[in-house]
Formats: structure tokens, C-alpha cells, sequence
């Protein structure tokens, strides 16, 4: 079976059985919250990840492993009929061993586009999607010649391996330029200079696309960062309906552009003209999308199960207005020592919070173990009551 499905091509129309094993190389929370969806239709999980008892090696058979270790990964592909991944910094070796030894329909050619920013900016507007206008740094002198094109504000990024506002510095003044490249330079990685977006709102659309070619999508998300965390996800996003469908109609045309399969989360932003830039894009659930497990017909985590076996996609239709909070260490404590489904001050205002878990054991500041989404009639009364519990101080 998996000998066969390899051999195929991508367009391939042939369905994973429920009953077959799903791979996961990580396990932390998406690919748990992967399992548990993908568990109710009848797959099986095994995870390889390198932290014993990990969020999805809880509920899957595990390897105990480093991720670039070529023996562990083989042994994953021969225990599965299909392969995907829960992060996008997966080891090219790795990648390659996987593609060869079993059946990964997301491939690794969309990991070795979105492992890089001037890759996957290339990807996206060869798709035909803006993104801000961007240069390549190769020294300081380039740095200052694509700051005179461009001109300041811009925000200078390393090329890999940047997370959470990690690996990049808003350049200001010119003054600012010598410091900010000597620092990141120094990780060795490669650069990239933004123009910076003055936006309104940042968004995410999270796509989906089958090695068939169908595509959906689900309805925008607006995102609130804080610390360069993501702190809140709101649907609907507070944007006019048509600037939603177009962010959900360039969403899938990067998805089509990427030739990708799975799940691509694409992130945006809305500037006061109405235009959109695509940021950046993960072919992987994404954070943003955690309100689709009650808000929406089917979940981000079905879709991506159902993407990756070559089922037919999930209706994406949004069920009721949703804001999606993150917890994060310093909030995990309040959260669990209080019943927040029998908070009164929910109960009036008409919320429904469901609460999830991830399982980890070593709460730290900053670290997401876990996240609620506030069901609710109008995502003012639900922002309202976040701010009113006082538990998101920060
Ligand atoms: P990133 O790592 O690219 O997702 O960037 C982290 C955050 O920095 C984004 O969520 C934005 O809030 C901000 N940011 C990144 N790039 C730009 C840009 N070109 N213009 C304005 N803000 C940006």
C-alpha cells in the first residue's frame, strides 16, 4: 500500500483508509490536538519527538528521539502509511529519507520553501499574492542601499529559524542600522530586509488543499499579539466581508501557487487602504486556527487529516462568533483553580468556553499550555470578559 502510494504522484485519488497509522514528526500540541481529531475517524498515531511523554506522545505510540536522527526516522516510516509534520523546521536529511522510505504527501519541496523567508516570498508572489516589498541583505552596504529604496520604517529578519519576534529588529533610524545588522548577522543566518507595514489588523487564513487540487478555507481570524505571542484570536474578524473573502481567496490561491497539501496557515496584514500582505505562511495547523475545534463544522485538525489521507474536505462554515485566548504559564494556575464554566459573569453574557489542555507538565512563563475558546453571540462580550477576569495580565 504505502510502496504504491508513494509511487503515485501527488494528484494521486487514492484514499487513506481509517485503520492506517499517521506519523508525526513532533509532538507537542498541534500534533496532538491532530491525533485527537484524527483518532474519533479511525486513524492511528505514532509520534517521533524527542521529549519523553510529549503532549502527543500521551495519546500515540511514541519514539524517543532527536528529530534529525536519520535511524529514528527511519524507524517511523516503517511503522507509517503516511507521514506529516507538526513544525516547518524539519531537517532536510530527514525530509528526504522520509519522502524516500514512506508516503508524505505534503512533500518536502513546501518545507524547503517556507523554512526560508526569501524562498517563500518568492512562492507567494510568484503565486501572484503581495507581500511587503523586500531586499536581501549580503552586508551593510546592501542593508543601506535597500533602506534608501525602501525606505525607514522597515524591519530587518534573519532568513531561518526566527519565532515569536525572535531573529528580527524594527529599523527606525538610520542610526539603527549598523547595530541591528551586526546582531543579526552574527547567527550566521541570512537576511532580509520589510518594508514595515503600517496595518490595521494582522489575520490569518488557514487553507487546505488534497493532492487532488481542492482547496477550502475557513474564515479569517483577526490576531492580537502580545510579547510577539499570539494572545487572542477573533472570529469574525472585525473587517469588512469583502476584505474576509479576499484574504480567503489569496489564501488559497498561495495554497494552489505553493502546490501545497495539509493545511497552509497563511498570516496577513490589513492595512487602512484595504490591501493585503501576506506575511508569512506555515504548512501546518497553526495557533490562529485553535477556534475552529468548536466554532466551525469541521475542525483545522480534521481538515489536515482529511488533506493528508486524500478524503474529501471538511465543510468550513463558521457555527458561531468565537475568541480563541491562549494560555500561557503565568495564566495556567487562575485558569485551572476556577470553574470558568460556571463563571457567572460568562453565564450572563451568553459565553460558552471550552477549555483544552495540552498535557505538558513544565508550566513556564510564556510557554502555551493550552488555549479557550469563548463561544459567544458577539466577540465584543467575549473580549469583554477576558479583560474583566483580570486573568491576561501578561
Ligand atoms: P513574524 O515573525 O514575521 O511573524 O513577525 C512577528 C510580528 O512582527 C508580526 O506579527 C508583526 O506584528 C510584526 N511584523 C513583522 N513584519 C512586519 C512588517 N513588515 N511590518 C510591520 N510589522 C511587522
Amino acid at each position: 500500500m504505502k510502496e504504491q502510494l508513494r509511487q503515485r504522484s501527488q494528484t494521486s485519488s487514492e484514499r487513506l483508509a481509517p485503520g492506517s497509522v499517521i506519523g508525526v514528526l513532533g509532538g507537542g500540541q498541534l500534533g496532538r490536538m491532530m491525533a485527537l481529531d484524527g483518532t474519533r475517524m479511525g486513524y492511528k498515531f505514532i509520534t517521533l519527538d524527542p521529549q519523553p511523554d510529549c503532549p502527543l506522545g500521551q495519546i500515540s505510540e511514541q519514539i524517543i528521539a532527536a528529530y534529525d536522527n536519520a535511524e529514528a526516522a527511519g524507524q517511523l516510516a516503517a511503522k507509517s502509511d503516511v507521514i506529516t509534520y507538526e513544525f516547518e523546521n524539519v531537517d532536510a536529511g530527514v525530509a528526504a529519507l522520509l519522502e524516500e522510505r514512506s508516503y508524505v504527501p505534503q512533500g518536502s519541496k513546501l518545507l524547503y520553501t517556507t523554512q526560508h523567508r526569501l524562498r517563500e516570498k518568492a512562492a507567494i508572489e510568484a503565486a501572484g499574492v503581495p507581500v511587503a516589498p523586500y531586499r536581501e541583505i549580503t552586508s551593510l552596504e546592501s542593508l543601506h542601499e535597500a533602506v534608501a529604496e525602501l525606505s525607514l520604517p522597515c524591519v530587518l529578519k534573519t532568513a531561518t529559524g526566527g519565532y515569536d519576534g525572535k531573529g528580527q529588529a524594527v529599523l527606525r533610524q538610520e542610526e539603527q542600522l549598523e547595530a541591528a545588522y551586526t546582531e543579526l548577522a552574527a547567527t550566521g543566518a541570512e537576511l532580509v530586509l520589510e518594508k514595515f507595514i503600517t496595518f490595521t489588523s494582522e489575520i490569518s487564513v488557514i487553507a487546505a488543499r488534497t493532492p487532488n487540487g481542492e482547496v477550502k478555507s475557513f474564515p479569517p481570524a483577526e490576531n492580537i499579539h502580545v510579547n510577539n505571542i499570539l494572545y487572542l484570536s477573533i472570529v469574525p474578524a472585525r473587517i469588512p466581508t469583502e476584505v474576509q473573502r479576499k484574504a480567503c481567496q489569496l489564501a488559497e490561491k498561495v495554497a494552489e501557487g505553493l502546490n501545497a497539501v495539509g493545511l497552509l496557515a497563511v498570516e496577513m496584514f490589513l492595512t487602512a487602504d484595504g490591501s493585503l500582505y501576506v506575511n508569512e505562511v506555515a504548512p501546518r495547523p497553526h495557533n490562529s486556527g485553535h477556534y475552529t475545534m468548536e466554532a466551525c463544522t469541521t475542525s483545522q485538525f480534521e481538515q489536515h487529516v482529511r488533506a493528508i489521507c486524500n478524503l474529501p474536505l471538511g465543510d468550513t462554515t463558521l457555527l458561531t462568533p468565537v475568541v480563541m485566548v491562549n494560555v500561557l504559564g503565568q495564566h495556567l494556575d487562575e485558569v485551572i483553580g476556577r470553574s470558568i464554566v460556571e463563571d457567572q459573569a460568562a453565564i450572563q453574557l451568553g459565553i460558552v468556553p471550552k477549555l483544552h489542555l495540552y498535557g505538558k507538565s513544565d508550566s513556564k512563563h510564556n510557554r502555551k499550555m493550552g488555549h479557550i475558546n469563548l463561544l459567544c453571540g458577539d466577540v465584543e462580550d467575549a473580549l469583554e470578559w477576558v479583560k474583566q477576569t483580570n486573568i491576561w495580565r501578561h
